[in-house]
């Protein structure tokens, strides 16, 4: 069972394979894995103990952040990630980031950005579409068209709790596309990151 894995200098950590979205992008249609983490579909999610254990086996010197993200919505175990994340941090003052989906309070029914604070230091929130339609279309979310203005939403709460807030999308979308999102993250008042397409 692969909970921590290497990738890009961090250490990368896969709590879940849950995920309300089945985006046409994402890397699980293709591979089974990512970075020194090659096998990141679990057999069944790892217990707070069993993530606190396998955590010791890592030299944190080696390592630039300690990143939520792995081969599902981190957010669909919130609470886990909280504890895991104020762990970490204590035991290494490293800077703790997560990616999400940002639909977190669709998943779980109710505002969730306030539980990030003190634990998380970077949120990055896939926007990848710039209106409701074509995101429904790219991530098809199980919560349908509403899911936009949700992530969105979340977006604007996490200001208020997470030092620093991203909205991304992936460098595979149309260029006029990336231009839309790119206001769309100014009008939140976000930073704005392009990711490469995996
Ligand atoms: S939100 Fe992330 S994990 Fe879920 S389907 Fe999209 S890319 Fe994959």
């Amino acid at each position: 069972m692969t909970i921590f894995y290497e990738a890009y200098d961090n250490l990368y950590v896969n709590l879940t394979n849950k995920c309300p979205c089945a985006c046409e992008f994402c890397v699980r249609n293709e591979e089974d894995g990512v970075g020194e983490g090659n096998h990141l579909w679990l057999e069944r999610e790892p217990t707070i103990e069993e993530i606190k254990k396998d955590f010791e086996n890592f030299d944190m010197s080696k390592y630039n952040e300690i990143v939520f993200c792995g081969f599902g919505e981190p957010l669909e175990r919130i609470d886990d990630v909280v504890e895991i994340a104020k762990y970490i941090k204590e035991k290494t003052g490293k800077t703790i980031r997560l990616n999400t989906n940002g639909l977190s309070d669709l998943i779980h029914n109710k505002p969730t950005a306030h539980l990030l604070k003190g634990a998380i230091d970077i949120v990055s929130i896939s926007l990848n579409a710039p209106d409701a339609k074509t995101y429904e279309q790219r991530c098809r979310p199980s919560f349908g068209e509403k899911s936009f203005q949700a992530m969105l939403d979340f977006a604007k709460d996490c200001k208020e709790y997470v030092p620093t807030v991203i909205l991304s999308v992936v460098d595979c979308i149309d260029k006029e596309e990336i231009e839309q999102c790119r206001k769309i993250a100014q009008d939140v008042g976000v930073n704005y990151r392009i990711r490469t397409f995996i």
